[in-house]
């Protein structure tokens, strides 16, 4: 039998009455003769609810303890669904990652999966079982811990299972029915494409659009898994929502294809360091061992030989940050005379696999700014995307203006 996945995102298992409506969709897969690998996320606001919670009760917490707590909202949803599945009539069963197992490393949190043994799951298939429903999100390390795949992670675990067991697709259904040129909420003109390049879709799930995490984005395209984005709350034939494929498979595009943003960013500064070879080296071996993802960086104009250096990073990694740094003082690697973070900022960003053979983007994007008068503050590039820095209250802003002015709103 062809293996299909389906993976239900929080919203669509919100409730019970939700959790019917995405069984059914199982149900009408498993009618075309498909065998089907539901993963399923927690409730929408599980797991911040189990986030909060761990972070209440232990601000430095022991991450393999918080990966107990927050991967329980995927098994209740596990049961749930399968329990709906029953009900129905569909042979099905709940599997914890553990039981699968979903093998994965030891780095708690933010885990990475090493290997699925298909060989459980194909089993029960051929006992005439029609569903297996997997847990999303988490795993077991080597030692036989919980881990967990860092937010967002349900959807790497579906398309971990797509290659894993060949699956023919992968489909995730969200509350939105595809991916779009920019968060509808911020700009009502955004339109909903057809179909992305995975390095595309690869930038704007890094960029901020939460609509895929990141990871899950590299799986794919890594093991060519045929990816696809739609909505559970509507009806769907078999063209529905957005594909996520090679760049041979679309024909056309515009130059930049979404413009993608995140609010959770923060810029922190080193003021006076010395500006001396290495030092760049000793400041960020520093945050990168103190588990800090730093994103964009620059360093100032030396003046007496003292720079400043700054850099970005997620606004909850603040406070690593200024305790990596103060450390790395203390024993004497750097020396600096504060930090400031200012947590007030976002990052805009335009991607475009277009941006490769055509030239103007980055001065484009710079003279929209400039024209609604929002000062950059820091810049980085890629060769398919081009990221800046501005203060948060022109978030909004500078995605609407943006998007008007590479004409988003229009088929290419
Ligand atoms: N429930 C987890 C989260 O919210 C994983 C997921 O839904 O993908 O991050
Ligand atoms: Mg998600």
């Amino acid at each position: 039998m062809p293996v299909l996945v389906m993976k239900f995102g929080g919203t669509s298992v919100a409730t019970l009455d939700r959790i019917r409506r995405a069984a059914k969709r199982v149900g009408v897969e498993v009618a075309k003769g498909y065998d089907v690998i539901v993963i399923v996320s927690a409730m929408s606001g599980k797991t911040n609810e189990l986030v909060g919670w761990v972070n209440e009760t232990s601000p430095l917490y022991d991450a393999r303890e918080y990966d107990a707590v927050v991967s329980s909202g995927e098994n209740v949803t596990a049961g749930l669904m399968a329990l709906t599945l029953q009900e129905m009539d569909v042979p099905a069963r709940s599997w914890q990652g553990w039981q699968v197992p979903v093998k994965t490393t030891s780095a708690h949190s933010q885990a990475r999966i090493e290997e699925i043994p298909t060989d459980n799951i194909t089993a029960k298939f051929g006992e005439g079982m029609k569903v297996a429903v997997v847990a999303g999100f988490q795993g077991v390390s080597p030692e036989g811990r919980i881990t967990t795949l860092g937010r967002g992670g349900s959807d790497t675990t579906a398309v971990a299972f797509a290659a894993a067991f060949g699956a023919e697709r992968c489909d995730i259904y969200t509350d939105v029915d595809g991916v779009y040129t920019t968060d509808p909420r911020v700009e009502a003109k955004a339109r909903k494409l057809d179909r992305i390049a995975f390095e595309e879709m690869l930038e704007l799930a890094s960029l901020g659009a939460k609509v895929l995490q990141t990871r899950s984005v590299e799986l794919a395209m890594r093991y060519k898994v045929k990816l696809r984005v739609l909505s559970s709350f509507e009806e769907q034939s078999d063209e529905a929502g957005t594909l996520v494929c090679d760049e041979e498979e679309i024909m056309e595009s515009n130059v930049v294809a979404g413009v993608a943003f995140s609010r959770d960013e923060a810029k922190m500064t080193l003021v006076s360091v010395a500006d001396r070879p290495g030092i760049a080296a000793s400041i960020f071996t520093a945050l990168s061992e103190g588990g800090v993802n730093v994103d964009m960086i620059v360093q100032n104009i030396s003046e007496e030989g003292r720079t400043d250096m700054t850099w970005s990073c997620p606004t909850d990694q603040v406070m690593r940050a200024q305790k990596a740094v103060e450390a790395a003082k203390e024993n004497g690697v750097i020396n600096y005379q504060e930090v400031i973070a200012d947590t007030d900022v976002a990052k805009v960003s335009v991607v475009g696999i277009g941006m490769r053979s055509h030239t103007g983007v980055a001065a484009k994007m710079f003279q929209v700014m400039s024209a609604e008068g929002i000062n950059i503050k820091v810049i980085t590039t890629s060769e398919i995307k081009i990221s800046v820095l501005i203060d948060r209250k022109y978030m909004e802003l500078a995605v609407q203006a943006l998007h008007d002015a590479f004409d988003l709103d229009k088929a290419a």
